[in-house]
């Protein structure tokens, strides 16, 4: 087994495991160890004290910056999570007579949204067959959904957050939001 000397390295701040030395013709060596890897990213001796130095401070410039972005990236995901999430909690409020799955899209349609409603049937239905829906159901069916859209709306603008938007071909660019609201019954037994 190759040991690299990662157990003689000594941790400093920004998390990498360092071990500066000497080699055998007097020039300094300096090995660094990512803060997981067992294995060295750099095993290298230098001209001069300086370079060393240079070559670890370039190093601890780079690790802060990684870490960075981690925490950036971190963020950006919480900001994502609550665009879904004051929805969510606006929805069950305000109508807690239906069941609500609110949920974002992945890759490329990360913007979009997606709103799962379940509401009872109206007393009036008259569905025969579970799909397509009489007419009752269908205009209750639109109710609904303007009334959940408005809240959407609403809910994100309270909290200064909007619907992302794209533009539809339909020859005018008519910019549409990225909200789909479904709307299902319970189906006949
Ligand atoms: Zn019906």
């Amino acid at each position: 087994m190759i040991t690299y000397g990662k157990e003689q390295a000594t941790q400093i701040p920004c998390g990498l495991f360092i071990l500066e030395g000497v080699n055998s013709r007097g020039l300094p060596t300096l090995r660094m160890w990512q803060p997981k890897a067992s294995k060295p990213f750099a095993a290298y001796y230098y001209p001069t004290e300086e370079a060393k130095q240079k070559a670890l401070n370039n190093a601890i410039r780079s690790m802060e910056l990684h870490e960075q972005r981690k925490q950036a990236r971190k963020l950006e995901r919480k900001g994502q999570k609550t665009r879904t999430s004051v929805i969510k909690s606006a929805l069950r409020k305000k109508f807690s007579e239906y069941q609500f799955s609110v949920t974002k899209g992945t890759g490329t349609a990360c913007g979009w949204i997606h709103v799962d409603v379940d509401a009872p049937r109206t007393a009036f239905c008259f569905c025969k067959i579970d799909q397509p829906y009489c007419s009752q159901c269908r205009e209750r069916s639109n109710m609904i959904h303007s009334e959940v859209y408005k809240e959407v709306v609403d809910s994100l603008a309270k909290e200064n957050m909007s619907l992302s938007h794209y533009c539809s071909d339909d020859g005018y660019g008519t910019e549409r939001s990225e909200l789909l609201i479904h709307i299902s019954f319970p189906k006949l037994s």
